[in-house]
């Protein structure tokens, strides 16, 4: 049930913000910019809570909370805080003053929703459900997507209002047949199903009452195939009747639809691909070639110019980016392997894939550009074909970061719905109706989340979560369940089968929004516990040897190579005894960093043990990879170090280098080779990286 709000603040901002987001679910603002009057507002009016800032025209936040407390204890109270405040405020003000929920800025549209209706439990959702209860991941270290999330909401409608006439024609004509054959289960089961997916695709598209006479429609026929009704032939008129209001309701809508009266005729052929693109960085002061600089470009990117170094940084800021592409011979104050270093310097862009225009194919700018983190190269003067499949490589790097969902439901209507928000958010989605082709599916797309239907032809969602949950390798994915089936038993067998959450049709696409988004941050984080190491950030032994398995497989399939690496830092025991264990580990945290934000983002970096690493790199020669380390190795041996006590020092690493199918032809051999090389590298004088049998370094 929608609740009545109060939104106090000083110049309206907070009410620009907030209001349309929380009318959208349903809820009635009422906004003011003075405490005095507000006070008023409070006794006239019957409120269920005020949303307020931190400063109102006539007196400041807390002052207010505290005069409202003189008068009602009733109303909740939601602070919107511009800092996070010290625990003892935090304490007074939800211990003493009752405020229900301190929200820090900046505030997340997608989240803030959720976050204030949890302050009224059993508001019709379903809190009173088995909820686990989700961690809100607190900080979020990509630069914030702009919402849009309007946008895609209108982009749905536009879509939904298109077949809406078939759906209904077909529901239609099921009914039609159902009475007509009363005796026929088939018919009429037929029938239910078409209503019951419309129910769920209707409210979530925004068109509540078609949704509810489909709710009617549903209703009517479990009475008439159940025979639970006091009289058939009222349940076929009630469901005659609820069918005409549907159809008139999709007439009007779609009248309005063309008449375009909010503008959302921009929408008219966006496809879920389009609002999905890839957004690529290209910093480079020449003309592109016009396929990718035009619109005729057929790629899924979108393409961010900048013409300097500072504007690169500037942009990528401010916009999430995928990818970036750099011209190396471009003219500027810094050098641009530095820029690179910058970009992936940057919060949340540790893992940017990375191109670099070249002026020529020289081994030693090849070097630098691996070093540096390169993805791909290009030479100049460029191409468009060249242009077209290195942006096509990193963006196929990109996806092999990006969240993968996989949605399972009959209903094509609600996936796509669903494939477009996800999709609009930067996720890789892929939907099946067949729920038998589940295991095909895990196979191939390896998802981080399901979403699950429940009501399938064939298989219900609970014995596909079942199945999922007694595959050791599936056991963790997270499963959402999304319903029309909204009983209390249907909710207790979705936990009971082993789903994460419960969600029910129709559903509200921000909040869909961000339960996905926090089941995926918190599998994502379980994940990078159990495969990482705390202290350098890179992948522990274990995870590392299965990635490097999959990568001899993947090369022995394409016929590529790759190289090996292991590395040992030097006199490491003399670093723990001198400057103490404390500084040991700020050395291996450094360079678990440094190892993290050279080199190319597909390749592997583990923590062997203790203080040796190892890497992989692939479809690469001892060559390049050779020369690529020593840089990394010249890095860290002019980093200085600070000791326990204040003092400077400067460490180095040794390392043994193979290469696939060169050297061995698998990983027990190319390791038992590399730890040989390891140990020339030491005994011929440290500080090198060695990359054969005879200690050639
Ligand atoms: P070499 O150049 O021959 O590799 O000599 P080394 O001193 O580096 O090698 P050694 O294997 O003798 O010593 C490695 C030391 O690393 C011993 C161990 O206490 C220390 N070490 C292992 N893991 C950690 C860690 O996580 N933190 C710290 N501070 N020290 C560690
Ligand atoms: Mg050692
Ligand atoms: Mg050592």
């Amino acid at each position: 049930m929608g609740k009545s709000f109060l939104i106090l603040d000083e110049d309206g901002n907070l009410n620009r913000m907030v209001a349309p987001l929380l009318e959208s679910r349903g809820h009635k603002i009422t906004h003011c910019c003075v405490g005095k009057e507000a006070l008023e507002i409070v006794g006239q009016n019957s409120l269920d809570a005020v949303i307020l800032g931190e400063q109102l025209k006539d007196i400041d936040g807390i002052g207010w909370i505290v005069r409202l407390r003189q008068v009602s204890n009733d109303i909740k109270i939601v602070y919107i805080s511009n800092t996070w405040k010290e625990a003892e405020l935090y304490q007074k003000l939800t211990k003493e003053f009752g405020v229900g929920l301190v929200v820090h800025r900046p505030l997340k549209p997608s989240l803030f929703g959720v976050q204030v209706e949890s302050l009224f439990p059993g508001n019709g959702k379903v809190q009173e459900a088995a909820f686990t209860a989700l961690a809100i991941p607190e900080t979020d270290t990509r630069p914030q997507m702009p919402s849009g999330l309007e946008d895609t909401l209108a982009a749905l409608k536009e879509k939904y209002i298109k077949v809406l006439p078939q759906r209904l024609d077909a529901l239609t004509e099921a009914v039609r047949q159902a009475h007509a054959n009363p005796d026929n289960q088939t018919l009429l089961c037929e029938a239910r199903r078409l209503a019951h997916n419309l129910k769920g695709t209707a409210a979530s598209s925004g068109f509540e009452p078609i949704g509810n006479a489909a709710a009617q429609i549903e209703r009517s026929l479990d009475a008439v195939r159940s025979g639970k009704t006091v009289s058939l032939e009222d349940e076929w008129l009630l469901i005659e009747a609820a069918m005409q209001v549907a159809s008139s309701e999709a007439d009007s809508v779609s009248r309005q639809g063309l008449s375009g009266p909010r503008g959302e005729r921009r929408f008219e052929n966006l496809r879920a691909s389009d609002i999905a693109r890839a957004r690529v960085l290209v910093v480079c002061q020449d003309d592109l070639p016009p396929p990718v600089n035009g619109s005729a470009s057929a790629l899924p990117v979108e393409i961010i110019l900048a013409g300097s170094e500072s504007e690169a940084l500037e942009k990528a800021r401010k916009l999430p980016l995928d990818a970036a592409l750099i011209d190396m011979s471009m003219e500027g104050k810094h050098n641009p392997c530095q820029l690179a270093r910058e970009l992936r310097g940057l919060a949340g862009y540790e893992n940017l894939p990375l191109g670099f225009i070249l002026a020529s194919s020289q081994p030693e700018d090849r070097i630098a550009a691996t070093h540096a983190g390169a993805s791909v190269y290009l030479v100049k003067p460029l191409d468009d074909t060249a242009l077209h499949k290195a942006m096509h490589y990193l963006i196929g790097v990109r996806e092999g970061g990006r969240s993968r969902v996989l949605i399972v439901d009959d209903d094509d209507d609600f996936s796509s719905l669903i494939s477009f928000t996800l999709g609009s958010e930067g996720m890789l989605v892929r939907s099946i109706a067949d729920p038998q082709l589940i295991e095909e599916m895990m196979e191939k797309f390896s998802p981080d989340l399901i979403l699950l239907d429940v009501n399938m032809p064939g298989v219900s969602g609970f014995d596909v979560c079942r199945l999922l949950r007694s595959t050791p390798r599936w056991q963790d994915v997270p499963i959402l369940f999304l319903t029309g089936e909204t009983g209390l038993d249907a909710r207790i067998s979705a936990f009971d089968s082993g789903g994460d959450d419960y969600l029910p049709k129709p559903v509200a696409n921000v909040e869909l929004l961000t339960r996905v988004k926090v089941r995926l941050e918190r599998s994502r984080m379980l994940k990078e516990r159990t495969d990482k190491d705390v202290l350098t950030g890179l992948l522990l032994r274990r995870a590392f040897m299965e990635q490097l398995n999959s990568l001899l497989a993947e090369a022995q399939r394409y016929n590529l190579n790759f190289c090996v690496c292991l590395l040992d830092v030097d006199h490491f025991k003399k670093v723990n005894d001198t400057y103490g264990h404390l500084a040991g580990d700020r050395v291996l945290s450094h360079f678990g960093q440094l190892l993290k934000r050279r080199f190319r983002v597909e390749d592997l970096r583990g923590r062997w043990g203790g203080e040796e690493f190892i890497l992989a790199f692939r479809h690469e020669t001892k060559d390049t990879m050779k020369g690529a380390l020593t840089r990394a190795l010249d890095e860290l041996s002019i980093t200085p170090f600070q000791g326990d006590h204040g003092e400077t020092f400067y460490t180095a690493f040794s390392a043994g280098m193979v290469s696939y199918p060169e050297d061995a032809d698998n990983v027990h051999d190319l390791l038992q080779i590399a730890d040989k090389r390891l140990y020339i590298a030491k005994e011929t004088g440290r500080k090198r990286v060695v990359t054969d049998d005879e200690g050639k370094c």
